[in-house]
């Protein structure tokens, strides 16, 4: 029979680049539509496993010059590229164990609750009384949280002590009975310096307001994240406040109007591999964060050379403000490029 040890080789030999395990116990008390139990009702165990993002997949973003390397390598390729296999591999050892497994990555379309954690209306119905809403979810920081793999830093963002926020996490629900790892207890990650706060775009991760949650027997607590406001910054669109009308930072999203100064696009790009366009590089949750801990010497992914090597840029869309689209196509950019 496979056992913890057993799972973790297997899962690093695969291509995770950590793996923690959780025992179904630590999500007692989880609400109806994020509890594992609802989607397996004999899940025994929660594999998680995290995949880093390449610090060179942001760097094109960190210089203004190239944003699908992120959105694709370190976003969309990670979820339905890279991680699946791995997932399937270690559900197959699992399975010829004569042991359910479920590898659970992102189907985030058909959750019966949105971004903020609301239920979605008309979406499902229970299939019998007092089951949940089709589709359950996993709340994946959290359940990253209680396999051990790490904290919730102060942005929500799921901190690693190897590679702070650059990953994506994924897991396995099982029937297994695993060993279950400890919670995170190593040096702390997030020392509450709000560099996230201070460096995302859309203003999106309030510096006041937190959310608290008991999660196996842990006192956990991040800032309030503002979902629509990050959908809409992280695209390219302009910055949410709420003294700013909501519609016209929306026309970024839907139209070509409102462009914000860390958008180099002229109009929303196209979707990668099904994300979104992560135009903004996690500016603030990933980039900025990670500075600051690599500025602390807080990660054991180590690199010869700081991140930051340069000035941040920003767009002076004022430049292009009183031109209309026919205007725009004949702009000579070449004139604009450092040669
Ligand atoms: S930037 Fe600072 S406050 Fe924000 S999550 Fe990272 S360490 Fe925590
Ligand atoms: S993805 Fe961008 S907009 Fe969203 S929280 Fe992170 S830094 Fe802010």
């Amino acid at each position: 029979m496979l056992t913890a040890k057993d799972v973790k080789q297997h899962g690093l030999r695969l291509g995770a680049d950590m793996v923690g395990i959780g025992n179904i116990g630590r999500w007692q008390g989880a609400p109806m539509q994020m509890d594992p139990k609802q989607i397996m009702p004999e899940c025994r165990s929660v594999i998680g496993f995290v995949f880093r993002i390449f610090r060179g997949s942001l760097r094109g973003v960190e210089e203004g010059t190239q944003f699908a390397n992120y959105a694709a390598q370190g976003y969309g390729g990670i979820s339905y590229l890279h991680a699946p296999p791995v997932l399937r591999q270690m559900c197959r050892l699992i399975e010829d164990e004569g042991c359910e497994a479920m590898p659970f990555g992102q189907q985030d379309e058909w959750r019966a609750i949105d971004n903020p954690g609301r239920m979605k209306i008309r979406h499902s119905v229970p299939v019998a009384p007092g089951k949940p809403l089709p589709d359950v979810i996993l709340h994946s920081r959290i359940a990253a949280f209680l396999c051990g793999l790490g904290e919730i830093g102060y942005s929500k963002m799921f901190l690693t002590p190897r590679f702070g926020p650059r990953n994506r996490v994924f897991f396995v629900l099982t029937e297994l009975e695993l060993e279950p790892d400890p919670i995170y207890d190593g040096p702390k990650l997030c020392n509450r310096c709000m560099a996230c706060v201070k460096d995302c775009p859309g203003k999106a991760i309030n510096p006041h307001k937190t959310v608290k949650a008991t999660l196996a027997g842990h006192e956990v607590e991040w800032g309030e994240l503002d979902s629509q406001a990050c959908d809409i910054a992280f695209r390219g669109g302009g910055e949410i406040s709420h003294d700013k009308p909501l519609p016209a930072c929306k026309e970024y999203v839907f139209g070509n109007v409102h462009r914000s100064s860390w958008s180099p696009f002229y109009k929303k790009p196209q979707n990668i591999y099904n994300t979104g366009q992560a135009v903004c590089g996690g500016k603030g949750c990933i980039r900025a964060c990670m500075i600051s801990l690599e500025g602390r010497d807080a990660l054991e992914n180590r690199f010869k050379e700081k991140f930051r090597r340069r000035k941040p840029w920003s767009v002076d869309w004022s430049l292009y403000a009183h031109m209309d689209e026919e205007e725009l196509k004949k702009v000579d950019y070449s004139k604009e490029v450092d040669q």
